[in-house]
């Protein structure tokens, strides 16, 4: 659904559908609700390596259990999600299960929102 409106600049309380989980609420920074302020920003916190390019990020994958913990909110998968298989130094391996809403919150996170939202047909990689 193509939402092309940047005259919107209220920081009033307007309430407004997030752009990441369709929530109506009241919108915080980068049209994100509070709940996925706080999740990027733990995940900025959880992931500073990742997020500042200093670990590479394996390619993603599916998970299909139930009931994984997800890396970004602690809370309960319910469904197939993205997974990540970190090499980390010492030969171990972490894995960071993402819920999908979360998902795209590490997304976010880790490519930058520099681009502009409205653009992704336009971002190139790299
Ligand atoms: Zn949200
Ligand atoms: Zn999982
Ligand atoms: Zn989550």
């Amino acid at each position: 659904m193509p939402t092309v409106s940047l005259s919107f600049r209220n920081r009033g309380k307007v309430k407004q559908v997030c752009r990441i989980c369709r929530e109506l609420g009241e919108i915080k920074a980068e049209r994100l609700c509070a709940e996925c302020v706080r999740i990027k920003s733990q995940i900025s916190v959880r992931f500073a390596e990742a997020v500042r390019g200093t670990i590479a990020i394996p390619a993603e994958r599916r998970c299909e259990r139930l009931g994984c913990s997800c890396g970004a909110c602690d809370g309960r998968t319910l469904d197939t999600h993205p997974l990540y298989l970190f090499d980390l130094a010492g030969a171990d391996q972490r894995e960071i299960h993402f819920h999908p809403r979360c998902h795209e919150l590490w997304l976010e996170a880790v490519n930058g929102l520099n681009s502009g939202p409205e653009q992704a047909i336009d971002i190139i990689q790299g």
